[in-house]
């Protein structure tokens, strides 16, 4: 399987799509068609585990990677997930079900994908006969750093350094980077927000000169943001994976469509959604849900993307995101692959702030799409009655995934659409990671620090605290440098040395 960019300008093999991150004419790497999964690959997987599930689903993406090595690989990075199965499905409710993907390492869903991450780009490396070791800087609104710096710690020939904007993540966000062991790890506090973190990185990628300095110490940059393609393909498991979970509890039968409700930030999770769709599994609508960022509920009713709006700060940071970078890999497909007119819609996002889709783009779109949002006291709303009617605590950012999925069933209802279609709502965390703002939610009280509140909360809901969450307590904070986006580069010099 080749990749093309976005923008036109370039071809990779999967292995070197992966290392590189980035096209070089800045356009993102999609395949260059969308492998089939057969009827009789369905039923065969019925029977797999979660790991021999993402084995047979990866190599049809990576077909230079030998299945058993990857199996081995796999089996590997979900063996450090929590109860033997990395991505539950609990049915909740008739026809509703939430598919948990924070049972990781680091507690929320990039584990999915970052604990496999370093193992397609190490091998990317050796296929492609690169001597020069790795770096990887990976922007982060706070979940995919600490899990890129957790998957990537104490790797031979790799050095990573996660970059957040010091004011927009979690209290307990800050302390799992700040903390984060290793000896080839970095993490720098940036003063802006997400928006302007990732635009630094995108930027170094995008320069000969920073490239040429790196090279000159021996390293070749590459990234674990989901710009990446070796982010997205393993996420693309857990949509069938759940699927196929429904089928074998006898939920559904082989067939018939489901809708999926994904919170989103930067449109990686819900794009392996759609991906999964064009690989042929049965998949009715996507719920795109957004919080009071809610630049993409806009792009979905009106087919205008116009990032000039203000930014703000919620209790789910990890969705605070004017400027979601996948979303150049939808249009690309709705574009019927025009990369000329990607590249002119890309250029006026980085010029204007803005461009518009045609009208039948957006037509397009509205088949497979539905799009919503929910503010801060929805959210809560939301969380509070959640849990007394259930006993369930979502954490913020599937708070607002939920409150969204909420509003499109009694949208349907209304509008007497008769089909009862399943819908799953992907838990993108756990509430642990959200402490304070959770308690908030479920109480309506105010607790003044992180460890309190994950303690409250465990009185409240018996669910279990992760191990990982505990112990940061009593872990020394490594990393304390706060910086401008300008100075960021010097930063990387200094740390590869
Ligand atoms: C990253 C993240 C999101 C948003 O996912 P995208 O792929 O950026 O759309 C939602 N919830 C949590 C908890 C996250 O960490």
């Amino acid at each position: 399987m080749d990749y093309i960019s976005t923008r036109g300008g370039e071809r990779a093999t999967g292995a070197q799509a992966v290392v590189k991150g980035i096209a070089g004419d800045g356009g993102l790497f999609v395949p260059e068609r969308f492998p089939a999964v057969s009827d009789r690959e369905m039923e065969e997987m019925l029977g797999m585990d979660y790991p021999e599930r993402a084995a047979l689903l990866l190599v049809k993406y990576f077909d230079e990677y030998e299945r058993g090595e990857l199996l081995e690989a796999l089996k590997s990075a979900y063996s450090r997930f929590d109860d033997g199965d990395a991505a539950p499905l609990v049915r909740v409710d008739e026809g509703m079900y939430l598919l948990e993907l924070f049972h990781g390492p680091t507690c929320a869903f990039k584990d999915m994908a970052l604990t496999v991450l370093p193992y397609l780009l190490k091998k990317g490396c050796e296929i492609n006969g690169i001597a020069e070791d790795v770096l990887v800087l990976a922007a982060t609104s706070g979940d995919t750093g600490k899990a890129a710096l957790e998957g990537f710690r104490d790797k031979a020939g790799v050095k990573i350094m996660a970059i957040y904007p010091d004011d927009g993540v979690s209290k307990m966000q800050k302390l799992q980077m700040g903390t984060q062991e290793g000896d080839n790890v970095n993490v720098l506090a940036v003063k802006g927000n997400f928006d302007d973190c990732q635009r630094t990185v995108k930027k170094i990628f995008a320069s000969e000169e920073c490239k040429t300095k790196l090279r000159e110490r021996g390293y070749l940059l590459s990234s674990a943001n989901s710009i990446n393609i070796g982010r997205l393909v393993p996420q693309i498991v857990y949509y069938f994976s759940a699927y196929l979970d429904l089928v074998s509890s006898s939920q559904i039968s082989m067939g018939d469509r489901v809708d999926f409700a994904v919170p989103t930030g930067n449109f990686g999770n819900i794009l392996a959604a759609y991906y999964a769709k064009r690989m042929g599994l049965p998949v009715g609508k996507l719920i795109c849900a957004s919080n009071r960022n809610n630049v993409l509920t806009e792009f979905f009713a009106r087919g205008v993307y116009d990032g000039n709006r203000p930014f703000y700060k919620t209790m789910s940071p990890s969705m605070d995101i004017l400027i979601s970078s996948n979303l150049e890999r939808l249009i690309f497909e709705l574009s019927g692959r025009n990369a000329a007119l990607t590249a002119e819609r890309m250029k006026s996002l980085s010029e204007t702030g803005k461009y518009a889709l045609r009208p039948e783009e957006l037509q397009a779109m509205g088949k497979t799409f539905r799009a919503g949002y929910a503010d801060e006291d929805d959210t809560v709303d939301c969380m509070y009655d959640y849990f007394m009617e259930y006993g369930y605590p979502l954490d913020t950012h599937t708070g607002v995934a939920m409150c969204v999925a909420q509003k499109y069933l009694e949208k349907r209802r209304k509008d007497g659409q008769p089909e009862i279609r399943p819908l799953v709502v992907v838990a993108t965390a756990s509430p642990y990671k959200f402490p304070q703002a959770v308690y908030y939610a479920l109480t309506g009280n105010d607790v003044k620090d992180s460890f309190k509140g994950i303690k409250r909360i465990h009185l409240l809901t018996a669910m279990k605290v992760p191990e990982s969450l505990k112990e940061i307590r009593y872990k020394p904070v490594r990393f304390k440098t706060v910086t401008t986006c300008d100075k960021v580069f010097s930063e990387v010099l200094s740390f590869v040395g």
